[in-house]
C-alpha cells in the first residue's frame, strides 16, 4: 500500500494514479495539530489496515494530478540520518574542505538528527538560503526507512520485522564547517515522499534502484545493498542508543555524486518500487 498526506493533512491511499481520502477510516481530522495521525496509524496498523482498504474499495478516488501532495509522515518522534553511508561517496568526500575531519570510518559514523521542520512533500519546493550567496547547497540522494513498531536492542537478524516501509528522501545540506544538524535543518532541506510504500509491496530493499536526477542528467545512483551500514544494521545500531518508535523515520545516507543545487534546478529522485518525485529549487524567501 502506498499511504500519504494530501491537501492540508488529509490521509490519502494511492493506487492506480488516483488517491482515495481516508481520513475518516483513519480517525484523523485533517486539521489536527500537531499532525500526529499518520503516527497513530502506523502505530496501529493491523487496526487499522482493514479499515482503510476497506473505505478505498468503497472510495471513488480522485487523479493524483489534481492534489497537492504533502510528506507523508511530518512530525515523527525522530528523524535519524546515517552520514555519508557509501563507500564511493566516503572516497569523493576525501580531501575536500568541508570533510568531516579526523579517519572517522562510516562504520563507527553513528547517526545524526535533522529537524522534522525541514521535511516537505512532493508538490513542494527546497527553498535555498537568499542570505547565504556564497555557500554550496548540495542534494543527497537516499531512501527513508520509516518504523513500524516500537523497538529497543533490535537485533539484526530481526530488523526487518521492524520496518513499516520505505519512501524517496533527499538530505539537502549547506556544505561547511558548522554542526550537520544545522547545515541539514534549514526549511524544505527534507523532501520525503511521494508517500510511504508498506514493506509488504516493496519486498526485497536490498537491490532497489536509487537515482536522482538533476535537470535530466543523472547524478547520483545506487542501491540500498551498498550501504556500509545497511537497513538491518542501522536500525540495530540507532535501537542501541534510543528507543525506536513507529512512525520514526532513518535517512540511508547517500552514495557518491552529490553536487549543488542553485534556484531554477528541477530535481527528480526515484526509487525502484517506492516512488518518483519532482521537486524544483527556488529562493527562500528573505
Ligand atoms: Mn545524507
Amino acid at each position: 500500500m502506498k499511504i500519504t498526506r494530501f491537501d492540508g493533512g488529509h490521509i490519502g491511499v494511492v493506487k492506480d494514479d488516483k488517491i482515495y481520502d481516508v481520513s475518516a477510516a483513519c480517525g484523523v481530522d485533517p486539521g489536527e495539530w500537531p499532525p500526529v495521525g499518520i503516527v497513530k496509524v502506523i502505530g496501529s496498523w493491523e487496526t487499522f489496515r482493514p479499515k482503510i482498504e476497506a473505505a478505498v474499495n468503497a472510495g471513488t478516488g480522485k487523479p493524483l494530478s489534481s492534489v497537492k501532495l504533502q510528506t507523508p509522515d511530518p512530525w515523527p518522534n525522530k528523524l535519524l540520518a546515517l552520514p555519508s553511508n557509501f563507500r564511493d561517496h566516503h572516497e569523493e568526500m576525501r580531501g575536500r574542505s568541508y570533510a568531516t575531519p579526523g579517519g572517522v570510518t562510516d562504520e563507527a559514523a553513528g547517526f545524526f538528527m535533522k529537524a522534522n521542520s525541514s521535511m516537505i512533500g512532493a508538490s513542494e519546493a527546497i527553498a535555498v538560503p537568499a542570505d547565504k550567496p556564497d555557500r554550496e547547497f548540495h542534494h543527497e540522494c537516499e531512501m527513508a526507512i520509516v518504523i513500524g513498531k516500537r523497538g529497543r536492542h533490535v537485533p539484526v537478524e530481526k530488523a526487518l520485522d521492524y520496518v513499516f516501509g520505505y519512501a524517496c528522501l533527499i538530505d539537502v545540506t549547506m556544505r561547511g564547517k558548522e554542526e550537520r544538524v544545522m547545515r541539514k535543518s534549514y526549511e524544505t532541506f527534507c523532501p520525503v515522499g511521494p508517500w510511504i510504500t508498506t514493506a509488504d509491496e516493496v519486498g526485497d530493499p536490498f537491490g532497489l534502484k536509487m537515482q536522482l536526477w538533476v535537470n535530466g542528467q543523472l547524478r547520483q545512483h545506487s542501491t540500498p545493498g551498498m550501504m556500509i551500514v545497511g537497513i538491518r544494521e542501522a536500525i540495530a545500531m540507532s535501537s542501541a542508543v534510543t528507543t525506536l518508535e513507529p512512525g520514526d523515520i532513518i535517512a540511508s545516507g547517500t552514495m557518491a555524486g552529490v553536487g549543488p543545487l542553485k534556484p531554477g534546478d528541477e530535481v527528480v529522485i526515484e526509487i525502484d518500487r517506492v516512488g518518483k518525485m519532482t521537486l524544483p529549487v527556488v529562493a527562500a524567501k528573505a
